[in-house]
């Protein structure tokens, strides 16, 4: 079977978020981020219309544009596709070239007219290009369930046609919607956190906090790779590592058992907000599920909010923990989380912590040691990595 050889792809993007001034930030992210996603794939052409991009596609390899398009949000779908003249002649002989390729049996043409000055209704439309295969080939109408389908749009300038629809990634160009700081663990949970973050528009920093020597540099490694992973959604992501050890070991030395993994958690919030203020993130973000653990009651969960005044979003918040993992498959980061490595919490964690801990009893033990200081001195030690996603350097703003 020859191959068909597309110059166009056509790129849809969602109708909800699309109004008023966010449409135009909406649609000039969206191509922003296409074309910094496909800068080192070739020479690429790209035009903007009100409801589409189209991409020229200027005979760059269709499949790893294809493929790289799956991950960028704020796509609804997208086709390969021919840009033609509106012209019935030109446009039934590209229709009779796509079925004359095909292996399917059955066939259906759906057209679409957003020119309602053309001569020729959707439904005549329909009829002409129909005929056509019909009498060209040995192809049968299927109108229930046609193993090839084929979409003529008649558009102002130009009519397009094109032979599949392909799924895109959904929800919100990364970046519209600003920046946030990821707290990102190398457990199942955070990276989940991330990726959702970033589907709703929010670019994300991460903010890692590492006990050398008590977590290994597998650890650490492992971290990185989830965030490699993910960053396949913004280009690139940026990893501030903290080193934690100082603050938990003070911690430990003043605090009653109990109340360490209270008081280690807001040291944590404390230690995102000033990274996020440095780095001009507006939130906080977290892999935190209500539940799941002590420090993840609401009590608890309060009882260390309290430490900031930066807002938290917790994307998982209501996720129960088998619709974690199965996103978690989904965006391939699971295998790399559930490898044994111990990150800095798991060594720490004290028997018995407390599932509703007291704000006063929390204040006092604060008042026991100098954490402004191991704060700022943490901050002033962070190290931060720049991570790109395989094959493409390209960082998206
Ligand atoms: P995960 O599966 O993401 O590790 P978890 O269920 O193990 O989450 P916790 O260890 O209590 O839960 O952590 C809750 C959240 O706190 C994590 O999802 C992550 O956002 C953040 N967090 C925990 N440990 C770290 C760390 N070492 N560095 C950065 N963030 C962390
Ligand atoms: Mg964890």
């Amino acid at each position: 079977m020859q191959q068909i050889k597309y110059d166009h792809i056509v790129v849809r993007f969602g109708e909800l978020s699309t109004k008023g001034k966010n449409k135009k930030d909406f649609v000039n992210r969206l191509l922003e981020n296409i074309r910094l996603t496909l800068k080192d794939l070739g020479n690429l052409n790209y035009e903007k219309a009100h409801d589409r991009l189209y991409i020229y596609l200027n005979d760059t390899d269709e499949e790893m544009v294809i493929a790289r398009l799956k991950n960028v949000f704020g796509i609804s779908s997208f086709s390969l596709a021919f840009k033609l003249e509106k012209d019935m002649d030109v446009i039934k002989a590209e229709a009779l070239n796509i079925a004359q390729k095909t292996q399917a049996n059955t066939f259906k043409i759906f057209t679409k007219r957003s020119d309602k000055t053309f001569h020729k209704t959707s439904d005549e439309i329909n009829r002409d290009v129909a005929t056509v295969i019909l009498r060209n080939t040995n192809l049968k109408v299927d109108v229930k369930n046609p193993e090839l389908k084929i979409y003529v749009e008649i558009r102002v300038h130009h009519a397009y046609i094109m032979s599949e629809i392909i799924k895109g990634a959904n929800g919100y160009p990364v970046g519209v919607a600003g920046k946030a700081m990821m707290m990102l663990s190398g457990g199942i949970d955070s990276p989940v956190a991330a990726y959702l973050m970033m589907k709703r528009g929010v670019k994300i920093e991460c903010i890692h906090f590492a006990s050398s020597p008590y977590t290994s540099q597998q650890a650490l490694d492992k971290v990185l790779k989830l965030a490699e992973i993910v960053a396949k959604y913004q280009g690139s992501i940026k990893v501030h590592i903290v080193p934690f050890t100082n603050l938990q070991l003070a911690i430990y030395q003043n605090v009653h058992e109990s109340y360490c993994i209270t008081l280690m958690r807001r040291m944590m919030y404390r230690l995102a907000q000033g990274l996020a203020l440095k780095n001009k993130c507006l939130i906080l973000a977290s892999g935190e599920s209500i539940g799941q653990v002590a420090s993840q009651t609401l009590e608890s969960m309060s009882v260390i909010n309290a430490a900031i005044t930066m807002p938290m979003v917790r994307p998982l918040a209501t996720f129960d923990k088998t619709e974690i993992i199965d996103l978690s498959k989904k965006i391939e980061t699971y295998e790399t989380s559930i490898l044994p490595f111990e990150d800095c919490c798991t060594i720490f964690t004290p028997k018995n912590p407390v599932t509703k801990p007291k704000l006063d009893r929390v204040e006092y033990f604060e008042t026991r040691f100098d954490y402004q200081s191991l704060i700022a001195e943490a901050i002033a030690q962070t190290e931060t990595r720049y991570i790109h996603c395989g094959n493409n350097e390209n960082e998206l703003f």
